[in-house]
């Protein structure tokens, strides 16, 4: 079954607009020139708005080397918006009925933007609502601007600690290595390892999932052992704590802390506020001139008292607060998030020899039957597809339970 394909009249192609991002200090851009090949060789046509791209340093002129179109107010007349953060109420409201959007959509803290994109009849779809099953890694921009941040976090504790990442042994002696912890190995505490180890600290790493012992060990650190039960939860994901648990694994992590120049922390539970694992009494054991770098301080923070986008003091460590972490690095955090969008973009689209019955263009066509693409989905033909949001917004379904049925 395919619902809302979007295809132009004879002879007119499908416009994906790229919107300019308007949330304060976000330098991404949707779409990168070298990127816009694959969208205008699927049959769009691709038009930009000026300076979109001027943060992540790509200029209006490469876009249109690229093949795009530059326009004011680009998504007006557009059949397809793309953007990193959502839209703004304003422009959703003057899109038009049938219009999809992609983009980041945090569907637990946008429920007024959630309610006008289905009342203006807006498809919209979230990337990070993206299942994350093998097929669709190519498409998971959870995943990859993960990586970017946990590159960044290793690069930033190893720019505040004044003291070499690596040993040197030199004619003036030998300066011993620094010893950095990275708590939480999903893919940004990964990617922090393998950073951190390449500039050659000594890295020891923890997570409650079993599985990420090996993957730490992979990246040639230490896996810590606390001898505390493990917390896998479903998906490869990780379970919430009891407070108990937290209490005695932030007792057991306590020596590791202490020891540590530099540590890094960036533990997630999906759907919750992020673990607290290190209180401030643990920082303050920490030794002269160390540094702790918190990329969870926006969803709650690992670290008791970091504060996102600011270095706070602690006993004798300086403590780094992430916020909005991939937008330190618009270069490559772009390129990896456009990447993402035109590969979900590739899987709805209906190419012009694909069944087409349209007059030879190519089709925006997302198969709602497809996992991917309804998983993805959180407003359809004015309704909302996203069960879980649905719910929260619109109370319970009315539907009968199967145990009701007559
Ligand atoms: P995430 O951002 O949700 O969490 C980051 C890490 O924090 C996780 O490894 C988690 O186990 C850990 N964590 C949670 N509570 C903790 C605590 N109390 N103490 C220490 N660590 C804690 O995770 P993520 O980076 O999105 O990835 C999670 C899993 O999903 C990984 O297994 C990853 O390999 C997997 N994954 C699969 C795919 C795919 O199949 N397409 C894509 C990306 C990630």
């Amino acid at each position: 079954m395919r619902i809302g394909c979007i295809r132009r009249e004879k002879g007119l192609r499908v416009r994906i607009a790229v919107a300019k991002e308007t949330r304060e200090g976000e330098t991404r851009v949707a779409m990168v020139p070298e990127l816009v090949g694959k969208l205008t060789g699927l049959g769009y046509v691709v038009v930009v708005e000026p300076g979109a791209g001027a943060a992540a340093l790509h200029d209006d002129a490469a876009y249109v080397d690229a093949g795009a179109e530059i326009a004011e107010e680009a998504w007006q007349g557009a059949d397809v918006v793309i953007s990193v953060n959502p839209l703004d109420a304003t422009v959703v409201r003057r899109l038009a009925e049938g219009t999809a959007t992609v983009s980041f959509l945090p569907v637990n803290s946008s429920h007024d933007l959630v309610t006008d994109l289905r009342d203006c009849g807006i498809t919209s779809f979230a990337m990070e609502l993206v299942p994350r099953i093998s097929r669709a890694q190519s498409m998971d921009a959870l995943s990859s601007q993960a990586l970017v941040s946990g590159y960044r976090c290793a690069v930033v504790a190893a720019g505040l600690l004044r003291r070499f990442f690596p040993l040197n042994m030199t004619a003036a002696g030998t300066v011993p290595p620094a010893e950095v912890v990275v708590l939480g190995a999903g893919v940004a505490g990964l990617q922090a390892i393998a950073t951190a180890k390449r500039l050659g600290a000594v890295v020891k790493a923890y997570d409650v999932r079993a599985a990420a012992a090996e993957e730490i060990r992979s990246m040639g650190a230490s896996a810590i052992d606390l001898d505390l039960e493990t917390l896998e939860g479903t998906g490869g994901y990780a379970r919430e704590m009891t407070e108990d648990r937290a209490a005695r694994q932030r007792d057991l992590l306590a020596p590791y802390v202490a020891a540590a120049d530099a540590l890094i922390t960036t533990a997630a539970v999906p759907g919750r506020q992020a673990p607290m694992l290190v209180t401030t009494a643990m920082v303050e054991q920490m030794g002269p001139g160390s540094v702790v770098v918190d990329l969870a301080a926006e969803s709650g923070g690992n670290v008791e008292g970091s504060r996102p986008g600011q270095v706070v003091r602690m006993g004798h460590a300086q403590v780094w607060g992430g916020a909005n972490v991939p937008a330190q690095m618009p270069g490559p955090a772009s390129r990896l998030y456009a990447q993402n969008v035109v590969n979900l973009v590739t899987l709805m689209t209906r190419g012009p020899g694909d069944g087409d019955e349209g007059g030879g263009a190519a089709a925006f066509a997302p198969d709602f039957d497809d996992e991917i693409v309804a998983g993805s989905c959180v407003t359809h033909d004015r309704t909302i597809r996203h069960e879980p949001t649905r719910e929260a917004i619109e109370g319970p379904s009315e539907r009968p339970s199967q145990g009701d049925a007559s």
